[in-house]
């Protein structure tokens, strides 16, 4: 698994977010990178704002040494957004991941997160819950193997 990184695709725009995937004794070594405790999750898109649900069909893993220069670049910063579904007494959380060039500090996700009414739905596949001022996130950065690996579980 060296040498992998993850595309992960823009069912509107069709463009590509990339991630490093880090070979699996890094993900030994490091008890932040797990699989992701989800069955479902939504990715928000960086260049046109688009929010669909991630399946496995618009996420690939790549062999870095199979790409041109061009393409070879694995300096994203992924985040997962994690907050409470507004259905009532629902419990299930809502996830949404998306990607970043360079690092982006949690108030400035929340910031574009409500400027462009981010909604998704939970685990439970209620209607979609918006992110507004007020809903509290849990944001954490993500490699590229837990957006990877949330269909696997
Ligand atoms: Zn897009
Ligand atoms: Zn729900």
């Amino acid at each position: 698994m060296e040498n992998v990184q993850v595309e992960i695709q823009c069912v509107r725009c069709r463009e590509s977010h990339r991630l490093s995937y880090p070979n699996p004794q890094e993900i030994l070594e490091d008890q932040l990178l797990r699989p992701v405790d989800t069955s479902r999750a939504a990715f928000w898109c960086k260049f046109c704002g688009c929010v669909f649900p991630c399946e496995r069909q618009y996420v690939r893993r790549t062999d870095v040494q199979m790409l041109d220069q061009n393409q070879n670049h694995l300096d994203g910063i992924g985040y997962r957004i994690a907050f409470r579904c507004g259905q009532e007494n629902c419990e299930a959380p809502v996830i949404v991941h998306t990607v970043r060039d360079v690092e982006t500090s949690n108030g400035e996700l929340r910031f574009q997160a409500v400027s462009r009414k981010v909604a998704a739905s939970c685990q439970l596949n209620h209607t979609p819950t918006l992110i507004n001022a007020n809903t509290e996130l849990l944001i954490v950065q993500v490699g590229g193997f837990e957006i990877a690996n949330v269909h696997s579980l």
